[in-house]
């Protein structure tokens, strides 16, 4: 049969971004590939993106559908992640387990699945391809750091260092191997910090540490020297890790037509004017906000980060997502509140091309909420980082930047304008040369990860070598 792939994208843009760029370079390699998006990421992704046009060119390439169980209007926000993940349950399993079975993608059709590649936390999707006989890779797009964490949730468990409550944050984890130096209960995953074990989002972690071995593969969006620490003991329990990051840049690297600057995966409207601002900034002045695109802060919160920017004196460009500040407050008079400071030395956007404000000379810090992602991408332009994480990944995320890579500082569980404009002023001016020496030395690994040769580089090609060869074993 020839090699058709099914991938599957959690319904969130981190995912998105990362599972249509692994579309695009399976297609380049020769794979056909179909993207299973839901309709309402599907609608933003059309809406604000060219990626019909844009994958028009691959004949071997098509999308399709699912519901997720939610109706048009639903805010789909961090806050109703119980909600998502119960329209997922009820609506999007089923009808995933039925498309696999008897529908457009199982062995009776005329353009049969080979491979499903699914978002690390479908466990459902590896009972349906035990079912029906389909290997599966998982597709991890949370850090490595935080998946192992995942991974040894029942060790965790079985020592009595999980749960915990919001109490002696500061108490050392030691069943994370590799991390015993270093990792605090405050570092591991937010849902960690409960009372019991049985909430939902502790369900999907244990559903995942179980499921997750169990797959014919698992590929990370890391490159082997960022991570050799941690695979080194993953590798034990997931043998077949395919490390192909930093994907975005992996990606550029074999696109053969011009650079490409504007490829978009967004499902809001990105401000591009924001660059032409960044044009006329000093090199390594501008401070860089963002938290990505589910998480949100009070507008307390909001002031104390912007209060802390001000008095820093740094130029800012900061992405305020619309529905990222919760909470009661009148959105007109936060904006004239702003006006006057933003005015004068800082910029205010929606959303951004945030690849290439990263890229640009004048960003000096990012203030980041430490997605995987965002993290890639500074890590790729050589940015230090100001790490406020807010869930999920996110806390493991921002202790290895400031305790293992050593290329930001972690300003977890606090939310003050003095250690804001502190920590902006040490990554500006006093800690500069010493954080931007070390990020730079990450970046220049990533590049060459992706290189020719390079690791990232020879497992992507294993990995096309893997699917092609499921393909044959399937006919
Ligand atoms: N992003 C963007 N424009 C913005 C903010 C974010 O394009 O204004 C992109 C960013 O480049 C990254 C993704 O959104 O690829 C966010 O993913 P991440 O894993 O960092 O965080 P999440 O949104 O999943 O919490």
């Amino acid at each position: 049969m020839p090699p058709h792939v099914l991938i599957f994208p959690l319904s969130m843009q981190g995912p998105v971004n990362c599972m249509l760029k692994l579309a695009e370079l399976l297609c380049l390699s020769g794979i056909s590939v179909t993207v299973l998006n839901t309709d309402h990421i599907q609608r933003s992704l059309i809406r604000h993106t060219d990626v019909l046009s844009r994958f028009s060119c691959y004949h071997n390439f098509r999308f399709e559908t699912i519901s997720d169980g939610l109706p048009d209007d639903h805010p789909r926000s961090s806050e109703l992640f119980l909600e998502i993940l119960e329209g997922f349950r009820t609506v999007t399993e089923p009808v995933f387990r039925e498309m696999m079975v008897s529908g457009c993608f199982s062995s009776k059709s005329a353009f049969p699945v080979t491979v499903i590649i699914p978002d690390g936390s479908f466990s459902f999707a590896l009972d349906v391809a035990e079912e029906i006989e389909i290997p599966l890779i998982y597709f991890e797009t949370v850090s490595p750091c935080a998946l192992w964490t995942y991974l040894c949730l029942p060790n965790l468990i079985k020592a009595g260092e999980v749960p915990f409550n919001s109490n002696d944050l500061d108490v050392p984890i030691q069943s994370v191997p590799g991390t015993e130096t270093f990792l605090r209960r405050r570092d591991l995953p937010s849902f960690y910090r409960c009372d019991d074990l049985a909430n939902p989002a502790m369900h999907i972690l244990m559903n995942q540490a179980r499921h997750v071995p169990r797959a014919h593969g698992l590929i990370i969006n890391t490159f082997e020297t960022l991570d050799a620490s941690i695979l080194v003991h993953m590798r034990n329990l997931c043998p077949n890790i395919y490390s192909i990051g930093p994907l975005h840049t992996l990606l550029k690297s074999r696109l053969t037509i011009a650079p490409q600057s504007s490829v978009s995966n967004s499902l809001l409207e990105e401000n591009r004017t924001c660059l032409t601002w960044l044009d006329t900034q000093l090199e390594k002045s501008v401070v860089y906000v963002s938290i990505g695109s589910m998480a949100t802060m009070t507008v307390d919160q909001f002031f104390e980060i912007w209060h802390g920017l001000v008095n820093s004196g740094q130029p800012f460009l900061w992405v305020k997502r619309p529905g990222s500040i919760v909470g009661e407050y009148d959105d007109d008079e936060v904006s004239k509140h702003l006006m006057y400071e933003t005015k004068e030395r800082g910029f205010m956007a929606e959303w951004v091309p945030q690849e290439e404000v990263l890229a640009h000379s004048a960003i000096g810090v990012f203030l980041t909420h430490s997605g995987w992602n965002s993290t890639m991408e500074s890590i790729v332009e050589g940015v230090p980082m100001i790490c406020w994480p807010h869930n999920v990944d996110q806390q493991v995320n921002s202790r290895f930047v400031s305790e293992v890579w050593k290329i930001g500082i972690d300003i977890k569980d606090t939310c003050d304008r003095f250690i804001i404009e502190k920590a902006v002023k040490d990554v500006i001016h006093l800690r500069k040369n010493e954080l931007i020496q070390s990020v730079k030395m990450l970046g220049e690994y990533g590049a060459l990860s992706v290189a020719e040769g390079g690791s990232s580089y020879m497992n992507l090609n294993k990995l096309v070598e893997d699917i092609k060869s499921m393909g044959i074993k399937a006919s």
